[in-house]
Formats: structure tokens, sequence, C-alpha cells
């Protein structure tokens, strides 16, 4: 079965009904086990849509001695809530923490769903995704994911995280210790990833996806470095923010992807042509990522940013 037949399957099980004004939608998708203690939702490897209900990205849940952890329970309340239904069929233990991989609403807007649940739950991210939302209050990842699903994640509150984590902590459960990792920009300015150390699982958050283009990269050489970092821990089951896990073939992909597109900014610009200029050369130079998500929405943001780098490092 090919990626594109997988989601449609998905999208069919996904049930929404309004009940008296009010939005009752239960996602329901597969949680789906990667090692003895960790397992996956994976989201559809999209862009928000009507149909998907803003839902896209891949919530993790490891079961430990302590209680249960969740990583990323996805766009809403309501992916939250399934997160914890699903995580009841592998666990009775409590959540007792959840974790943000970076500051980008598909992400962690769901932290309100696992909080109705479990209210005195710890949530944790870097320092500087924790600073974002208490600075711009987080409401902009609810409007714009409303926009573009029709409202779909109407009723979601922004439910910020409440500690912190940083470089080289180790969180302690008992049977699984999570190592943390922070290596600068990558993705966005406060990713963090996370090493499941007894399972040799590694969380990429959204600095590894698979066939899916973002429109938001905060330094691709910082990218390219928190790949290398990931390949190197010992891990051999690599969680992408976005598209399936799998093994070190998915972070090989991923950083070609993103070196040729280096290489093309740089030609590009060493030819002396303006950012907007190159984009159509660019995605014909690029054509073998056609069926890459989000390719032609993303690929000029991309380029400016990547652009701007090039830019920087030619002086
Ligand atoms: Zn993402």
């Amino acid at each position: 079965m090919n990626a594109k037949s997988t989601i449609l399957i998905s999208a069919v099980v996904l049930s929404f009904s309004v009940h008296g004004g009010e939005r009752d939608i239960q996602h329901n998708y597969p949680l789906e086990k990667l090692s003895a203690n960790v397992y996956v939702i994976h989201g559809p490897n999209e862009e928000v849509t009507e149909q998907n209900q803003g839902f896209r990205n891949n919530p993790v849940v490891i079961t430990t001695e302590k209680g249960a952890i969740i990583v990323d329970p996805g766009s809403s309340v309501y992916t939250g809530e399934m997160v914890v239904r699903k995580l009841k069929e592998v666990s009775e233990k409590p959540v007792i923490a959840v974790i943000n991989s970076h500051g980008h609403g598909d992400h962690w807007l769901g932290n309100h769903g696992v909080k109705k649940h479990f209210p005195d739950v710890s949530i944790y991210s870097h320092p500087l995704m924790k600073k974002s939302i208490e600075t711009n209050g987080g409401e902009m990842w609810i409007k714009a994911i409303n926009q573009r699903s029709n409202n779909a994640i109407e009723g979601t509150q922004v439910v910020a995280p409440n500690k912190t984590v940083n470089e080289g902590d180790e969180m302690d459960f008992g049977n699984i210790t999570l190592r943390v990792y922070y290596k600068g920009k990558a993705h966005s300015d406060g990713d963090i990833m996370l090493e499941v150390v007894q399972e040799k699982v590694f969380l990429f958050g959204d600095v590894l996806r698979v066939e899916n283009i973002s429109p938001f990269m905060a330094s691709l050489n910082g990218n390219l470095a928190a790949l290398d970092i990931g390949e190197k821990t010992g891990a051999n089951i690599f969680v992408p923010g976005h598209g399936k896990s799998g093994d070190k073939r998915l972070i090989n992909t991923y950083r070609k992807f993103l070196q040729s597109l280096k290489a093309e900014v740089k030609n590009n610009f060493e030819s002396g042509l303006n950012d907007f200029e190159m984009k159509p050369k660019i995605i014909k130079a690029m054509n073998g990522y056609k069926d890459w998500s989000g390719l032609d929405e993303n690929i000029g943001r991309l380029i400016n940013l990547v652009y701007l780098e090039v830019e920087e490092e030619s002086f």
C-alpha cells in the first residue's frame, strides 16, 4: 500500500458531527508499536485540510514504570484526547509527562486534550518554546489551523508548557531514560530531540521529515547538524515529525534533500539571481521531490530562508 492510499483510509475512520452547536470530533488513528515501550500514531502526512481537521503530526506514547509519557499530542484538544484514548489500550498508568518537541501548533495544541484528563500533568519543552508561547500567546496557531480546516479545532485552548528541559538533560522514568538534545536553531529556534536510551529509538521532531516539506526552517545548516547528532546516538528506529518512522535511510533521504536545496540556491545565488527569480528554476531542478507533501506551497519560503543563509556565508 502506498502512502497516499494509507492517508485516504485513515481519513475515512475519522468521524465528525455537531451536537447542540458544539463540535464533537473523534479522531481515530491506530497506535503502532515501535519497540517494547514506544508507540506512535502516524498522522496524515499532508498540509492542514478540512478533511484531516488539522491533524498531521506523529504523536508518540512511551510507557514506563512511573507512568505514561506523551510527546507532541497533535494539533487540537481532540487529537490530544485521541492520544489519551489510544494510550489506554496499552497502559493503565496515568500520564505523568507531556513533552513538546517545538513551538509549531500542529505539535503542541493537543496539550489541552491531555490536560483535560490529567490536570496535574507536567508539560516540558525547550525554554525558547515555552517563552515563545508566553510571548505570543499561542492563539495565532489556533487561528491559523482553524482557517485552513474550516474551524475544526474550535474549542481548543492554549495550554503552554510549565517546565523546561535542555541539552544534556536526562529524564529518569525508572526503566526508561530520555536523553534530551538541543543543538541550537534547526527546524525552529527551540527544537528538542529525544533519545529513548534503553530502546534505541530517537524522536527527531520536525528536524526529520519524510516526504514532507515545511515552510519553516530556522537554519538549514543547523538542521543538517541536528540530523547528524541523532544518527550518531546509535539509535536504530527514527521517528520523524511528519511521515512514517523507519531506519537510518530516512535520515539520508532528508539530508540529501536539504543538501540539494542548498546547492541549488547557492548556484543560483552565485549566478546573481534573487530568491524570487530562482524559484521556478529550483522547482524544476528539484522535480525528483514533486511527490513530497508541500513542495509547491512551501518551496518559495524555504528558498527565501536558505538564500539568507547562503548570502551570510558568502561574506
Ligand atoms: Zn510539524
